[in-house]
């Protein structure tokens, strides 16, 4: 598929650090999970090479922060543009390396730029305050100020979207960046560097480690103690959250985290059924399951229970499953096998356990050596399943029946987890009830997609910290400085 790229300079397998492309002294393979074919060899960095990174990005702030936040706003908006007329050769090279169906793919890079757009307009808006003064000889003004070095650690199932909507802001904030992109997709996120590249984004204001999976624990280590780096952003697990939270604690650095969810989808008795139905495939089957906003647990009142489980089954029963290059596909592969083994794990636990099997249940094997699985709904979901506790990051759809509002939102708000959830509902007082009872950063009412660039998108509880997106996106990468000004 990479062989029919329009630009075929995108496709970079070289690191970048101060400008440089960088070979390093070994690579490790990036393969396709549709088909398991090797698409590229990659530079694989260690930490000596993360040391030179975070000094180039040191080296370049001061540069960078005293360009004006037009000029910084002018390279974004620059690099947006660049985005945008390479949507389709990024978006085959997302589908290459990540598996998502190509009408996804590119949904995303639009996605991705967008928060580009948005830090680059954002850029000028950071303002700061005038406060009234305690004594007539003095006064008190608030300046916002670049944090300093950024790095950011991404995961693969956004391998565009993840990066800008940490870099963006930081960039337009005045802050240089050391970005680590997940191992599995590097080669979206190098083409990402390239058209920053050309839009003249500084040598060393944008630097790129791309390591394998044991580098990349390494390179984490260094970026986290360093004392130079003073913000780490990072989208991925929970557990691994807490590894960079704790080695970020001796050198107290300010943390953006994005963490996993177990979102919860309530359908109440006087929801619109088929409104919910279309909600629950959307936000279910997205990207094959495989985002943390994905619903991870459906419950459903007991009056439209029926009614709701077979509306929803029927609809997934016309999912295509398949290679996301061919048309008409909307569920793509895995991205590795360990991911298909935790879908079935709770699949059949939750079988094991007196759930019924509507539609799907296992590995779809006459694709092709991918990792492909059946959408999958099982109703008579029960608490004491895999499922109920843990996130699946997959196609497979388990359904609670409960009976009260109160029910419904205690299950719900049983978890540590805190980032995405949803709920049908007609009832105005309802909807207040249970938008303000539900304890997540975010709360899709009547809707199963609710993320675009100018909402802030973040978790709490065990979630997350953190605001991506949206004019408090820029919070992360700016210190509050207090002026007092005496002898006036
Ligand atoms: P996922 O569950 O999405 O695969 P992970 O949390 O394992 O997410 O990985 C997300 C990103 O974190 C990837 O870029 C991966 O290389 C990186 N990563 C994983 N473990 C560590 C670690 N111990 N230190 C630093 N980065 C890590």
């Amino acid at each position: 598929p990479l062989a029919q790229l329009a630009d075929p300079s995108l496709l970079k397998t070289d690191a970048l650090i101060n400008g440089q492309w960088v070979p390093g002294s070994s690579r490790f393979a990036v393969h396709d999970p549709a088909t398991g074919a090797h698409l590229a060899d990659v530079a694989n960095l260690g930490p000596q090479e993360a040391e030179q990174a975070i000094a180039a990005a040191n080296a370049a702030w001061p540069a960078w922060r005293a360009k004006t936040a037009k000029e910084r706003s002018t390279l974004l908006r620059k690099w947006y543009d660049l985005l945008m007329q390479h949507q389709d050769d990024l978006a085959r090279i997302m589908t290459a390396e990540q598996g998502k169906p190509l009408a996804e793919a590119k949904g995303e890079v639009a996605y991705g730029a967008s928060f580009v757009e948005w830090f680059a307009e954002e850029a000028k808006r950071v303002n700061g305050e005038t406060l009234p003064q305690f004594d007539n000889n003095r006064r008190l003004l608030v300046l916002k100020q670049p944090i300093g070095v950024c790095a950011a650690i991404t995961p693969w199932n956004f391998p565009l979207a993840m990066i800008t909507r940490k870099v963006a802001p930081a960039l337009a904030a005045g802050c240089p960046v050391v970005i680590k992109p997940a191992e599995l997709t590097p080669l979206t996120a190098l083409a990402a560097m390239e058209l920053a590249q050309r839009a003249g984004i500084p040598a060393g204001v944008l630097n790129m480690l791309c390591a394998d999976a044991t580098n990349s624990i390494a390179i984490g280590k260094v970026l986290c103690e360093s004392s130079v780096v003073r913000h780490i952003s990072f989208t991925g697990s929970t557990e691994v959250g807490r590894i960079l939270m704790a080695q970020s604690a001796p050198t107290v650095k300010k943390m953006s985290l994005e963490l996993g969810g177990n979102a919860p989808f309530i359908v109440f008795d006087d929801a619109d059924i088929d409104s919910a139905v279309e909600g629950a495939f959307a936000s279910k089957y997205r990207n094959a399951g495989q985002t943390c906003v994905c619903t991870n647990r459906f419950y459903v009142q007991e009056g439209v229970y029926d009614e709701f489980v077979a509306k929803f089954a029927a609809r997934v029963a016309t999912a295509k499953v398949g290679n996301g290059f061919e048309d008409g596909v909307n569920q793509g592969p895995l991205i590795e096998e360990a991911a298909l083994q935790k879908v079935q794990r709770h699949v059949d636990d939750a079988i094991a356990k007196g759930g019924q099997v509507l539609v799907g249940g296992k590995r779809l094997n006459d694709l092709g050596s991918g990792q492909f699985f059946e959408p999958t709904v099982i109703a008579h979901a029960s608490a004491d399943m895999l499922c109920a506790r843990e996130e699946t990051f997959g196609p497979f759809a388990p359904v609670f029946k409960f009976a009260t509002e109160k029910e419904a939102v205690d299950a719900a708000n049983a978890t540590e987890f805190g980032l995405a959830s949803y709920f049908y509902s007609r009832d105005v007082g309802r909807i207040f009830r249970v938008g303000e009872a539900l304890e997540y950063g975010m709360v899709g009412i009547n809707v199963g997609i609710l993320a675009t660039e100018h909402v802030p998108f973040g978790g709490v509880k065990q979630s997350g910290l953190g605001r991506e997106g949206s004019h408090h996106g820029m919070d992360d990468y700016v210190e509050i400085k207090y002026l007092c000004l005496g002898d006036i």
